[in-house]
């Protein structure tokens, strides 16, 4: 396949360049942001979060490092919001505490990112610009056009932004989902067009699911599976559980039930919340006489009810959790009931969800879930479905995004089956900037891109005391205290050892005799050699630090305390 000819080509080279930096989202599913520049501004394209790995303790969310941004901070022209997942939206109520911005999305997109601004207090930071499916709108020196794409939550869209080096296409999260629950379809006609009239110059495209063979389910299948599990489970009450953004999976959920003469039950802060805005705006359908209130459950039959909750990923606090351990004020599992998980387990959730589905059965319920029958589909196009994104669009320049490296490098494969040469391929990582200007496409340089950690309230709390968490999870603590008085040079008092998670037992007492007597050595000779506080304290962390792997083999965390009478 050749590559189609750009009008532009030869004439780009007087133009202004345009840079993209990837402040989050290139080797990891989550924390999306995306800056692009052009004669000083900067537009943003998504700003989200990413929930953390297990070995990142206590650790809430990681957000994108925004140090790159907030020094051209006054270059800030806006935000494109792609959809309303958190991956995607979930950092702008940190961002927005630093500058102001205004945000442009569809109307669920921004309903859904107003919920967390709004809690942050943030809302005369920002202002809201709904766009319409085929809306062109200029925002500083670009010019954006949104497509309508199909994805797991309403409303997503791909973004056109015509620029002076021509233009640039951002998929967004997509599926191509060709009976979608609300009937719109990803717009591959208009896509086609564009790619025909003006040309594809840069294609930055979903990976998520590149190295999955095949097409993805379409969403309605899902309906029919949902219809057969509430005919099959007549009688019983019907507990579900799905993402609380997923409107169209509560449409198909909320129709099964009422067919079979069932009053749905939103359950959950996020549930409840997203149901009735959602049907506020007219995209959920559910008539008032077939909605009621959680706290009215028990006054119905259980096989005229039918629960919809948050927690299909086993979240911590969410209402299936809690259901699972028994401790949701709510509900309380019976052995008439049938709990359905409508969703799959994203990485590294497999543990948790697992444990709630071992909890709920602990209970006598009945668990459906997608390991047994198929009441998921995904929300992001397989290999089959980007080669057809690639036939269309033919890019002259493709930089796969949204995923880990596994992801981005098979889906830069597709690519180049589909016709796009390898070396105009980029497969860009966090941290990378690149630069369009007429020559084409190439790497320029770095900007800042390590994870931000959120613990508690505001703010980082770095590397440093993540390495010292894991150090205490794995090790425990020893801690030497001594009291010395420099003017006579003697140990006054001490050592005092105190330990958390490194010895416990018959033996304790013993190693912790020796390793004082040790630590009272060191501490003698360094006083001897005129040693100062912080020479005394470095010769107890050795005495102690040696003592304990040469005994016991382990590294505990170790704090040597110098004080003086
Ligand atoms: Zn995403
Ligand atoms: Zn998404």
């Amino acid at each position: 396949m050749v590559p189609k000819n750009n009008p532009r080509k030869g004439s780009s080279g007087a133009r202004s360049a345009v840079s993209i930096a990837f402040l989050g989202g290139l080797g990891e599913i989550g924390r999306n942001c995306a800056a692009i520049e052009q004669d000083g501004s900067i537009l943003l394209i998504d700003c989200g979060l990413m929930f953390p790995d297990t070995d990142m303790l206590g650790v809430d969310l990681v957000l994108p490092d925004f140090t790159w941004l907030l020094e051209r901070r006054d270059q800030i022209v806006g935000c494109v919001t792609t959809h309303g997942h958190e991956d995607h939206v979930g950092g702008l109520s940190y961002l927005l505490r630093e500058v102001a911005f205004p945000l442009y999305g569809t109307e669920l997109t921004l309903g859904l990112a107003k919920g967390r601004i709004e809690e942050a207090r943030l809302l005369s930071q920002t202002s809201f610009n709904v766009v319409a499916d085929g809306e062109r709108v200029n925002v500083g020196p670009f010019e954006l056009e949104f497509l309508p794409v199909t994805h797991s939550v309403p409303q997503g869209v791909s973004t056109v932004i015509r620029t002076a080096q021509g233009t640039i296409l951002h998929s967004g999260d997509l599926k191509i989902d060709l009976t979608p629950v609300d009937g719109r379809l990803t717009d591959l006609q208009r896509m086609g067009s564009i790619a025909d009239d003006e040309g594809i110059r840069l294609l930055l495209a979903d990976s998520t699911n590149a190295e999955e063979a095949g097409h993805s389910q379409s969403e309605t299948s899902v309906g029919a599976v949902l219809y057969n599990l509430m005919h099959q489970h007549e009688g019983r009450r019907v507990i579900t559980a799905c993402f609380a953004s997923h409107i169209h999976r509560i449409q198909q959920i909320a129709d099964a039930a009422i067919s079979f003469g069932r009053k749905v039950a939103p359950l959950g802060r996020s549930m409840r919340r997203n149901v009735s805005m959602a049907r506020e705006m007219g995209l959920l359908r559910i008539p008032d006489t077939s909605i009621i209130d959680i706290e009215q459950v028990d006054d119905y039959p259980p096989g005229e009810v039918c629960v919809i909750c948050t927690g299909s990923q086993g979240e911590p606090m969410s209402a299936l959790t809690l259901l699972a351990s028994s401790e949701n004020r709510w509900l309380k599992l019976t052995p008439h009931d049938t709990v359905i998980l409508s969703s799959h387990p994203i990485p590294g959730n497999e543990h948790s969800v697992s444990r709630v589905i071992g909890n709920l059965i602990r209970q006598g319920a009945e668990v459906v879930h997608s390991g047994i029958q198929d009441v998921h589909a995904t929300g992001h196009a397989k290999a089959e479905e980007l080669k057809l994104l690639h036939s269309i669009l033919q890019p002259d320049w493709f930089v796969p995004v949204h995923g880990e490296y596994r992801h981005m490098s098979a889906h830069a494969r597709l690519a180049e089956i589909m016709g796009t040469p390898k070396d105009r391929i980029l497969v860009a990582e966090d941290g990378d900037r690149l630069t369009l200007d007429g020559d084409g496409l190439r790497f320029d340089g770095q900007i800042p891109a390590d994870y931000i950690f959120v613990h508690g309230t505001v703010g980082d709390i770095g590397s440093n005391v993540l390495s010292a968490r894991r150090i205490l999870a794995d090790e425990g603590v020893v801690s030497a205290i001594v009291c010395v008085d420099f003017s006579t040079r003697t140990l006054v008092a001490g050592p005092e050892i105190a330990t958390r998670g490194w010895v416990d037992g018959s033996e304790a007492d013993e190693l912790i005799a020796e390793l004082a007597q040790r630590v009272r050595k060191a501490t003698e000779k360094s006083l001897a050699d005129g040693g100062n506080m912080k020479k005394v304290e470095r010769a107890v962390r050795r005495a102690a630090g040696g003592f304990v792997s040469e005994k016991t083999r382990r590294r505990p965390m170790i704090v040597p305390v110098v004080m003086e009478p």
